[in-house]
């Protein structure tokens, strides 16, 4: 196996190759705050391009990195330099030339769009007309729809709303050797064979590059209402969860944040957060605008009895400030690290407060900063290691914590990652979280979309 690059050059479209070092720079890092210098960058502006670009690449060994906007945590976007075992580097395909919606159908509620096109633009979009896509990761206002089916990306409303995997009705797009794909229906039930769609979201581009994606959309709520509590007892706090939904709120979003990362936040951007508690709670309900001072009374009677202080966003600008917090929360934490090693464990609910006990203990025994937040009503934790990364002592430390981790969640039944994927960050975990037989099933699946290995080598599996 061979690469040729100076022969993929001559098969492909010069006007949409470039190698320029600046465009490499540009597309050579992701979330990670990784950096891998790419050997070009691909633009296709259709899929007639996409295809030539898999075909050239698929014939002359040269890996592909399929990227959205790079801001995934688990290193998917990186152009790893040895592209896996291809022992070439690797050439991105940036999407930002097919970002468009190709179409709204009303009477259907879908919309297929082109996978660079920004989340919350398409949001905005089909609110205008009513709609509502309610995957709403904490990137929506840079990532793409393909890095988000890519990575099955999920966000605080996931607990009413479910994935993006809950609104992906089909994908069309290319195998590793270039073959077309269309994969699933414009129909909400469809049982016709293996439901290839579910291998292909949350794939990593590792599998297939997706060229267009059909979603589905939902009623938009009417309304809404958002709730900030704080907490003297952290297992108050994730209480609180199953308190409401066993008494038959639903809410559409539960996030928390633990005392460092409202310490964190309230550094970065001054928002009048006390800093005396344990925990922080934000609770949003959403449905028709009747509904609301029913689901307001219900859910602070609920937090009263064991919340030290209550916030309430009514109006839409108080409750844009109350999210405001829990998004500028992963980027405060650069406070406290040059460097950040970003776990998003997801684990049974009931078995939260166990975990974060051991978490705490973790950051003891390995002398680390850990701060903790995220999706609470889904069990999904953000754990997130802030040290500096240019001291080999800090990174030692790190890594023993990292597998301190992995082991805890192993034994809690959990995931090692409930949304960020598993990229290069989560690699070394896979095996010990999923049976044997399950990951060479993996293995046989990537073999049987990607032949030669060239998409996104050296990603998720070894
Ligand atoms: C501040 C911040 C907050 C975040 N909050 C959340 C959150 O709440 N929930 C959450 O789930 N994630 C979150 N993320 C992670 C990240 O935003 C998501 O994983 C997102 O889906 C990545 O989208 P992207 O367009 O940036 O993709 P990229 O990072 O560019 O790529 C991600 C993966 O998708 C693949 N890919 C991209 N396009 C295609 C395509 N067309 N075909 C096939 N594969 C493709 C890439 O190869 C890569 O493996 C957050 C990130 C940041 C920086």
């Amino acid at each position: 196996m061979k690469a040729d690059f100076a022969k993929f050059k001559t098969e492909i479209d010069s006007a949409c190759f470039s190698e320029d070092p600046i465009n490499n720079t540009l597309h050579s890092y992701d979330a990670t705050n990784e950096f891998h210098l790419p050997a070009g960058v691909v633009r296709p502006r259709n899929e007639f391009d996409l295809q030539q670009i898999i075909r050239s690449a698929n014939a002359n060994f040269i890996p592909l990195v399929p990227r959205g906007a790079g801001t995934g945590f688990s290193g998917g976007a990186l152009p790893l330099n040895k592209g896996g075992k291809l022992c070439s580097p690797s050439v991105v395909i940036d999407f930002l030339g097919m970002n468009k919606i190709l179409e709204l159908d009303e009477d259907d509620m879908v919309a297929k769009v082109q996978p660079g096109l920004v989340t919350f633009q398409f949001q905005e979009y089909v609110e205008q007309k009513g709609f509502f896509y309610p995957p709403d990761p904490a990137s929506l206002k840079t990532c793409t729809l393909g890095g988000n089916v890519a990575e099955n990306a999920g966000g605080p409303r996931c607990l009413k709303y479910g994935l993006t995997r809950d609104y992906v009705l089909a994908i069309d797009g290319f195998t590793g050797d270039g073959k077309p794909f269309h994969v699933g229906k414009g129909v909400l039930k469809n049982r016709s064979g293996y439901d290839l769609r579910h291998i292909l979201i949350g794939s990593e581009g590792t599998l297939g590059v997706f060229s267009s994606i059909l979603l589905k959309l939902r009623p938009k709520p009417e309304d809404r209402i958002l709730f900030i509590a704080f907490f003297d007892d952290f297992n108050e706090a994730t209480g609180m969860v199953n308190t409401l939904l066993h008494k038959g709120i639903q809410p559409s979003s539960m996030e928390f944040m633990d005392e460092f990362s409202v310490r964190a936040v309230e550094r970065h951007g001054k928002f009048g957060l006390p800093l005396n508690y344990q925990a922080l709670l934000l609770i949003e309900a959403d449905g028709r605008s009747d509904e609301i001072p029913f689901l307001k009374r219900r859910i602070e009677d609920s937090l009263k009895v064991s919340a030290k202080e209550i916030r309430i966003a009514i109006e839409h600008y108080e409750q844009e400030a109350f999210w405001d917090i829990r998004r500028k929360t992963s980027p405060a934490l650069r406070a406290f690290g040059n460097k950040k090693a970003n776990e998003d464990i997801s684990v049974p609910r009931k078995s939260i407060p166990a975990v974060i006990r051991g978490l705490r203990e973790i950051a003891d025994k390995n002398r680390i900063n850990l701060i903790n937040f995220g999706h609470i009503g889904d069990g999904n934790i953000h754990v997130n290691i802030m040290y500096d990364g240019k001291n080999p002592d800090d990174q030692f430390r790190v890594n023993l914590a990292l597998t301190n981790i992995a082991s805890l969640v192993n034994e809690v039944h959990g995931a090692i990652s409930g949304e960020h994927g598993v990229g290069t960050v989560k690699k070394r975990f896979l095996p010990g979280n999923v049976d044997s037989v399950s990951y060479d099933l993996m293995r046989a699946i990537k073999k049987d979309f990607d032949p030669n290995g060239i998409l996104n080598p050296g990603k998720m599996l070894y």
